[in-house]
C-alpha cells in the first residue's frame, strides 16, 4: 500500500489533472493506493481573500466566489463525459451555496472567527477531492472518496491543529480494515475536533495529511508530487543553478524544511520517520524524473552541505544588559514569556559572556514579542539591569544543512568567505548542537545574492558566474562587447567562468537583463530601450547580485565618480577611463582602500599603454620589493602615430583627423594633444609607484597654439590648428634639421615629472617608434644601467578592448 500526495499546483488545471490520472492509473495496478489532494492552484489563498472582502462588506467577494466556481467546473466539464457530469457538478454548486452562506454571515456581522476560517478553507480540498475522484470514477472500477475530517482528529487550535495521534491512528485503521477499494481519494489540510468542527492542519499541510496516513497505514512509500524534480540543493526559483538532491536523511530534510523549503511542509516527516517509511518527492510534470528519496539510507559521506534554505520576515531581538551576566533564570523566564503568549522562537544565539541574547522570529509576532518581554522585565529595565529590547526587522534567516558538517572541517569558513566576499552583512550566527545546521541572520534584501553565493561556494565550484555591467559602448565597447561573445564559451569550458553582460549603457539609454543580455541583437535592444541611462547605476545596485564588475569604457567624469559606489557594494571596477586614477590623489588611495575592504577588484590595466601589461609589471615590480628611481616614456599612441605620420607633405590638422577617425584619439583629440594624457599617464605610473603627486605638480610643455583648449568645439580647434599650420611645420623642419624625431615623451626622475615634446636622435631607443607603438622604460634599484623596457600597440579600439576583457578575466579568477 502506498500514499500518494499531489500539491496545489498538480490539480491547478485540467492539463495537469490528466497527469495526475495517468500516474494513478499506473500506480494502482500495483498496489492499493491512497491519494491526498491540496486545494487545486489557488484555491486555497482565494478563499482567505473572499473571507477578508466579506469580512470588509466588500462585495467583490461574490465575483471571487463565481470564479472559484467557474474555475472548478471548467476543470469537471473537460475532464468528465457529459452524462457523468451532472452530480458532481451539482455537489460542488451545493458547496458554493454554504460557501455564500457563510461568506454572507460574515459580511452581515462584520465578524469572522477562527472557527470560521477554518470551516471556509477546508472548501478548497473538500473540491478537489471531489472533483478527482468524479474523475477517476470514470476510468478506474474501485476508487471511492473519503472525508479527512472523519479520519484525522484534533484539538482546537483552529488553523493549526495538533493531531490526536492515538484517536486518528485508530479511526483511519478501523476504516481501512472494511476499506476494499483499490484507490482512496482524499483531500489533505483538513481535519476535525471532539465536537466534529472543522480544523486544519496549518498552510501545506496537506503534505502532513499524506504522512499521517502513511504512517496509520504502514505504507511501503510516501509519494509527494509537486511542481519541481524533488527537493533542490535551494530553492531553484532563486538559485537557477540547483540541483535536484537524489538522497537525503530524514532529519536533512526536516531541518531545510523548517528552515523554508516549502517543497515539504515540516511536520511532514515525524510521522514517517518513527516508522521508517521512505518519502519521494516527485514532479507530477516529469513522471520520468527520479525525484527525491528520504530515507535512513546511509548518506553519501563526501557531500557535507545537502542544501541551503531560507526564511524571510524575520525580526532580530536582543535581550542585553549587565544585569544578565552571572545571573540565573534570566533566560528560562525569556523563554517562558515568549512560550506563553505562543511566539515561536526560530533562532537563538548567546554569547558567553551572557551579557546578551538574541532571538529570532517571525515579523508578524515582533511587535507582541517586544511588547511582552518588556513588560515581563519591567523592574530589570526601569533599574537599569537591562537595557530595553532592541529590535530589528525585515531579515531573514539561512540555513546551510548537512548530516556530515559536523565531520569536516572549513564549512563556516567557506560560508562566511562567500558571503563576505560579496558584501554580505550578518547579523547573527547560530550552529545547532547536532551541527547538522549553520544559520546566518542576514538583511532580506541579500536573500538571493547570499543564496547565490553560498550555493556556488558549495556546489558550484567548478563553474562561477561573473555578471558584467559596460557603461559605453562605442568604438572600444562594442569590440569588447564582440570579443566577449566570441569567447563566452571558452570562458566557460576552459577558465570555469561563466561570463554574462547582465547590463549596458550608452550615453543615452541602458539596458538590463538579469539573465544576461543577448550578444546578437544588443544595439538594437539598446537603442529600442526607453531607459534613460542615469538610473544605470541604481538599478545595478538594485539588481545585489553576487560576482559583478562594472566596466567603464566612457571618457566621463561622472561614470568614474561612480566606482566607489559600486566597490562598496562589492562590485568590481575595471576601468579604461582614466579620470579616477589620475584625480586627486586622496580619491585614487580611497578607491583602492575601498576595493580591499570590500574585497572587490579595481583593476585599470588600459590607463596606460592600452593592453600592455605595464601597470601590472610595475606593481609586481613593487610587491617584491623593488623601487622605482626613473621613468622615460612615450605614452601616447595616438601623439605617436600623429608625429610618425607627419611630414612636409601634409597638413597637422589632416593627420589629426586621420588618427581621430581612425579610432586613435580620446573623443576629443585635444585631452591627447595638450599633452593632457600623457600627464594622466605619468601620473598613474608614478602614483602606482608609491609616489603621492597631483596631476598639477606634472610640468606640461603644450605644443598646442594658444587657444585651443578655448574653442568651443573639436571642429573650431580644427580650423584654429589649420591656420596655425606653420607653427607646426616649424617644429617639424628643426627636428629635421637635427637629424631627430618628435616624439612626446614623458619623464620621471627624482620626485619630478614632465611631458612635451623632444627631439630624439637616432640612438636613442625611442627613435625607431613605429606607428601607434608606445614604450616605457622603468630604472630601478634592480634595473640600474638597461631599464626594464615595455613595448608595443599603445592606442587602437581593439588592444584596449581585449586588455579590458584581460582586467575583467582575472575578477572572474580572483573571485
Ligand atoms: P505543492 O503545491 O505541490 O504543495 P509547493 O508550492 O508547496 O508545492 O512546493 C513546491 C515549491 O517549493 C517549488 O515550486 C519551489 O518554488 C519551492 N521550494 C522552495 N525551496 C525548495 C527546495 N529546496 N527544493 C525544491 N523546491 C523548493
Ligand atoms: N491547500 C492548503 C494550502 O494551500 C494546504 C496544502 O496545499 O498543502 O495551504
Ligand atoms: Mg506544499
Amino acid at each position: 500500500m502506498k500514499v500518494l500526495k499531489f500539491g496545489g499546483s498538480s490539480m491547478a488545471s485540467s492539463k495537469s489533472i490528466e497527469l495526475i490520472v495517468n500516474i494513478l492509473k499506473k500506480e494502482q495496478k500495483k498496489q492499493h493506493i491512497w491519494v491526498v489532494v491540496s486545494a487545486s492552484g489557488k484555491t486555497t489563498n482565494n478563499l482567505i481573500e473572499l473571507m477578508d472582502l466579506a469580512l470588509a462588506k466588500d462585495l467583490n467577494y461574490k465575483f471571487l466566489l463565481q470564479e472559484i466556481e467557474q474555475h472548478h467546473i471548467k476543470i469537471a466539464k473537460d475532464l468528465i463525459t457529459i452524462d457523468n457530469q451532472s452530480s458532481i457538478i451539482a455537489s460542488m454548486k451545493q458547496a458554493v451555496n454554504e460557501l455564500d452562506d457563510l461568506l454572507n454571515s460574515i459580511c452581515c456581522l462584520g465578524d469572522l472567527s477562527l472557527k470560521t476560517k477554518d470551516k471556509i478553507v477546508s472548501y478548497g480540498e473538500l473540491l478537489s477531492s471531489q472533483l478527482l475522484q468524479a474523475i477517476l470514477n470514470q476510468k478506474l472500477d474501485s476508487c471511492i472518496l473519503k472525508d479527512s475530517k472523519q479520519l484525522i482528529k484534533t484539538d482546537s487550535n483552529y488553523t493549526n491543529a495538533k493531531v490526536n495521534f492515538e484517536k486518528t491512528i485508530r479511526l483511519i485503521q478501523d476504516f481501512q480494515q472494511l476499506n476494499t477499494a483499490r484507490v482512496t481519494i482524499l483531500g489533505g489540510f483538513m481535519s476535525s475536533n471532539d465536537h466534529n468542527d472543522v480544523t486544519t492542519l496549518g498552510r501545506g499541510g496537506s503534505d502532513y495529511t499524506a504522512a499521517i496516513y502513511a504512517a496509520a497505514l504502514n505504507a511501503i512509500c510516501l509519494e509527494i508530487w509537486t511542481d519541481v524534480n524533488g527537493l533542490y540543493t535551494a530553492n531553484p526559483q532563486i538559485v537557477p543553478q540547483a540541483n535536484p538532491i537524489c538522497n537525503i536523511s530524514y532529519e536533512e530534510a526536516m531541518e531545510l524544511s523548517h528552515f523554508g523549503a516549502k517543497v515539504i511542509y515540516p511536520p511532514t516527516i515525524q510521522p514517517v520517520l518513527n516508522k521508517s517509511i521512505p518519502i519521494r518527492i516527485k514532479n507530477t510534470f516529469n513522471a520520468e524524473a527520479i525525484g527525491t528519496l528520504i530515507s535512513n539510507e546511509i548518506n553519501n559521506q563526501k557531500q557535507t552541505v545537502k542544501g541551503i534554505s531560507h526564511i524571510d520576515h524575520i525580526s532580530l531581538m536582543t535581550i542585553e544588559g549587565a544585569g544578565m551576566i552571572g545571573i540565573h533564570g534570566t533566560s528560562k523566564h525569556l523563554f517562558e514569556v515568549l512560550g506563553n503568549n505562543q511566539i515561536n522562537v526560530i533562532l537563538i544565539t548567546q554569547a558567553s559572556s551572557e551579557h546578551s541574547i538574541c532571538i529570532a522570529i517571525a515579523d508578524s509576532e515582533a511587535e507582541k514579542a517586544l511588547a511582552v518581554i518588556n513588560q515581563e522585565f519591567r523592574y530589570e529595565i526601569k533599574d537599569g539591569l537591562i537595557k530595553p529590547v532592541n529590535l530589528e526587522d525585515n531579515l531573514a534567516i539561512i540555513a546551510v544543512v548537512g548530516d556530515n558538517m559536523k565531520s569536516h572541517q572549513g564549512i563556516s569558513g567557506t560560508l562566511f568567505n562567500a558571503m563576505g566576499r560579496n558584501n554580505i552583512n550578518i547579523r547573527a550566527i547560530a550552529q545547532g548542537a547536532s551541527e547538522r545546521n549553520i544559520s546566518v541572520v542576514i538583511n532580506e534584501t541579500d536573500v538571493q545574492k547570499a543564496l547565490n553565493s553560498i550555493h556556488s561556494a558549495f556546489f558550484e565550484s567548478h563553474i562561477k558566474d561573473l555578471n558584467v555591467f559596460i557603461a559605453g559602448v562605442g568604438n572600444v565597447g562594442g569590440i569588447l562587447l564582440e570579443q566577449i561573445q566570441k569567447q563566452q564559451s571558452y570562458l566557460k569550458e576552459e577558465l570555469h567562468i561563466n561570463l554574462k553582460v547582465l547590463g549596458l549603457a550608452n550615453s543615452k539609454n541602458y539596458l538590463i537583463n538579469e539573465d544576461g543580455i543577448d550578444l546578437n541583437n544588443w544595439k538594437e535592444n539598446l537603442n529600442k530601450s526607453k531607459q534613460s541611462n542615469h538610473l544605470f547605476n541604481k538599478e545595478i545596485l538594485g539588481l545585489n547580485k553576487r560576482n559583478c564588475v562594472f566596466v567603464d569604457v566612457t571618457a566621463n567624469e561622472k561614470v568614474a565618480n561612480s566606482y566607489a559606489d559600486f566597490l562598496r557594494n562589492s562590485i568590481s571596477v575595471v576601468a579604461c577611463n582614466k579620470i579616477a586614477c589620475s584625480s586627486n590623489y586622496s580619491n585614487y588611495q580611497e578607491l583602492k582602500y575601498l576595493a580591499k575592504k570590500y574585497k572587490a577588484s579595481f583593476l585599470y590595466e588600459t590607463n596606460v599603454g592600452a593592453g600592455l601589461p605595464i601597470i601590472n609589471t610595475l606593481q609586481n615590480l613593487i610587491s617584491s620589493g623593488d623601487q622605482i628611481t626613473e621613468i622615460q616614456a612615450v605614452l601616447s599612441g595616438s601623439l605617436n602615430f600623429i608625429f610618425n605620420h607627419y611630414s612636409k607633405d601634409n597638413l597637422f590638422k589632416n593627420i589629426v583627423k586621420q588618427a581621430q577617425d581612425e579610432g586613435y584619439t580620446e573623443p576629443d583629440p585635444r585631452i591627447d594633444l595638450s599633452g593632457i594624457d600623457v600627464a594622466r599617464k605619468i601620473l598613474i605610473l608614478v602614483r602606482e609607484a608609491g609616489i603621492e603627486l597631483e596631476i598639477n605638480d606634472i610640468n606640461n610643455d603644450s605644443f598646442l597654439p594658444s587657444g585651443s583648449m578655448e574653442a568651443k568645439s573639436v571642429n573650431d580647434f580644427y580650423k584654429l590648428i589649420k591656420s596655425n599650420e606653420s607653427q607646426f611645420k616649424n617644429v617639424l623642419e628643426k627636428a629635421e634639421k637635427a637629424q631627430s624625431k618628435l616624439k612626446y615623451v614623458a619623464t620621471y626622475k627624482n620626485g619630478k615629472a614632465n611631458v612635451g615634446l623632444q627631439f630624439i636622435p637616432k640612438d636613442h631607443p625611442f627613435y625607431n617608434l613605429e606607428g601607434k607603438d608606445n614604450i616605457v622604460s622603468f630604472y630601478t634599484k634592480r634595473y640600474v644601467d638597461q631599464p626594464l623596457i615595455i613595448k608595443g600597440a599603445g592606442a587602437g579600439a581593439s588592444v584596449t578592448a581585449s586588455g579590458l576583457f584581460a582586467d575583467i578575466i582575472q575578477v572572474g579568477n580572483l573571485n
